[in-house]
């Protein structure tokens, strides 16, 4: 307990969830506290952040390409609203108040997707869990029935890229997108064509021209194949029907989205380096030889990328920070998958929302150590070290995922966070990170620890960090000072402590021992009294949800 006056906001309202690090692997429902009939109060949960990035390098083709495919993400912007909501323009047009309108520009539709999609307005109802993408008045049932009744029309129905819609008898009819939305498809179509005629890059001139033709026939693998031939590209567009989050109903149906990224060539070539010393860390882990058996591949397809536009599906609610594509599990057991990650969208949240966390609950003496280069390092490795560790038990139980079951994803997430912080220190000890100061690494790792706990109980990275949290702790790798409510790490503490939760989670997955994780985690993801005051300190402090981007190529002076 502590002398300083605390919050009593309940804790329901530390629910704020800020931000993945692994959003390939999860996507966090964000959610915030309630703000009801005050549009003002809604809106200042968002943060407005300029989306831009270095262009210097950028030849005078690349320059003209990027306002081409930002118009082409524009057309998908406008395709996301039609599926999440309908018509647009009746809708922003009736509302008089502007800070409401905006909301609702942000949300692609009257509800609020911060709050579990809360109507914003009066009038609005609740809305669909098919959103527009079924008939409002179609039930499950009827979908399914229809389905049963004539399989080969059920394929259709169900199929990634149609709408359903009622015929003129009221019976349910797939519309494939190439028909149902042919006038914005086309046009985004030639945009990207047009794009690949001024590209210098062979891949990246292959890929814009076969997912040119993907839009306008629905077959998006060729393109998909082609998006991970290519290598060499400086500027890369992810756009096209991709993730199935919007369709609440069966996730059967893919929503609008478009990304137009600028490569960090710097940053991507240092993680294929790290990545090539992934097989001598193996042999470095701090666990008997039984548990470190696997050789691990040292060729992640992992780079990483600066936004410079968001459009539609990306851009609706809690703002994607990293890409793991493409999602064809043909494509994927062919070419493997790619992962993004996305630095000034990060930075942007990074500044917004981790570092006023940093300001409540890291001691003034350390808060120098939260430094943004720290914490992309520190989400970098933590991707790398998935690689790190076993696939399969040592016990003969099958693979770790078969043994642990449902604890597996959290522990997982775990291990990257630990395992990354132990590639880091080892790195380091080879000369290999230049003069970084490790202690940045751990305060801003014990910052964003804070900013995970509050993803919540249901999402596999809260958990994590709640285990993390409680056991770190409990080796006095950190201490609060009861005056300030605020947190001082003890850096030798810390790597012992960081080493023996190292240890306990690979031997966890090795065994495949779910009674032993089961009962560690349940007595690790407490909430106690001390951090219940520090998530209700930042509570207090409103600090933004999530942040919205003000984007164009006039800001990148194009
Ligand atoms: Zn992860």
């Amino acid at each position: 307990m502590t002398p300083k006056p605390r919050s009593t906001i309940a804790l329901a309202l530390a629910a704020i969830a800020l931000m993945a690090g692994c959003a390939t692997e999860e996507p966090v429902g964000e959610t915030a506290a309630p703000v009801k009939d005050d549009p003002a109060a809604r809106l200042a949960r968002y943060a407005t952040v300029d989306l831009t990035a270095p262009t210097g390098a950028l030849t005078e083709k690349e320059r003209q390409m990027i306002p081409l495919l930002m118009q082409a993400a524009q057309e998908m912007d406008a395709l996301f609203w039609e599926q999440a909501y309908g018509d647009k323009g009746p809708l922003l047009s009736g509302i008089a108040d502007s800070n409401l309108r905006r909301i609702v520009e942000i949300n692609y539709g009257p509800w609020d997707r911060l709050e579990g999609n809360a109507e914003v307005m009066d009038g609005a109802g609740k809305k669909a869990d098919g959103a527009n993408l079924y008939p409002k008045d179609m039930t499950k049932e009827e979908f399914e029935a229809a389905c049963a009744k004539a399989p080969d029309k059920g394929e259709a129905l169900k199929n990634l890229y149609t709408i359903v819609r009622r015929d003129e008898a009221g019976g349910l009819i797939a519309v494939p997108y190439s028909k149902a939305f042919s006038e914005r498809l086309g046009r985004a179509s030639d945009l990207l064509k047009q794009a690949a005629a001024l590209a210098e890059d062979p891949g990246l001139r292959r890929y814009l021209e076969l997912r040119a033709t993907a839009l306008v026939t629905d077959d998006y693998r060729a393109s998909d194949v082609a998006w991970m031939d290519m290598k060499d590209n400086t500027i890369d567009v992810v756009i096209g029907p991709i993730e199935t989050y919007e369709d609440q109903l069966f996730g059967y149906k893919a929503s609008f989205t478009g990304y137009v990224l600028v490569k960090d060539k710097e940053w991507s070539s240092r993680l294929a380096r790290y990545a090539s010393f992934l097989p001598s860390l193996q042999e470095g882990l701090p666990v008997p030889a039984a548990y470190k058996s696997e050789r691990p591949g040292a060729d992640a397809d992992l780079n990483a990328y600066d936004v410079v536009y968001y459009a539609g599906d990306c851009n609706a609610g809690s703002k994607t920070i990293a890409i793991n594509l493409p999602n064809d599990e043909t494509v994927q057991l062919e070419k493997g998958t790619r992962r993004l990650q996305l630095k000034n969208a990060m930075k942007a949240k990074f500044d917004q929302i981790l570092r006023p966390i940093a300001q409540i609950l890291i001691d003034a003496k350390q808060r120098q150590h939260v430094t943004f280069d720290a914490f992309f390092a520190n989400t970098m490795f933590h991707e790398v070290s998935h690689g790190l560790g076993i696939k399969n038990t040592i016990t003969g139980k099958g693979t770790v995922r078969q043994a642990l079951k449902e604890q597996t994803s959290a522990l997982e997430e775990a291990k990257a966070d630990v395992l990354g912080l132990y590639m880091i220190t080892a790195l380091h000890d080879r000369g290999e990170l230049g003069d970084a100061d490790l202690k940045d690494n751990y305060v801003t790792f014990v910052a964003s620890i804070f900013r995970s706990i509050r993803f919540g109980a249901t999402s596999a990275h809260g958990r994590a960090n709640l285990m993390a949290f409680n056991f770190l702790r409990e080796g006095g790798a950190f201490k609060e000072d009861e005056a300030t409510g605020a947190y001082t790490v003890d850096f030798d503490k810390m790597k012992q402590s960081l080493n023996a939760l190292a240890e306990k989670i690979l031997k966890f997955q090795g065994d495949g021992d779910y009674e032993g994780v089961t009962a560690f985690m349940t007595a690790m993801n407490a909430i106690d009294d001390q951090l219940g005051y520090n998530l209700a300190d930042v509570s207090a402090a409103r600090i933004p949800v999530d942040v919205v981007f003000r984007q164009g190529p006039e800001l990148l002076g194009m």
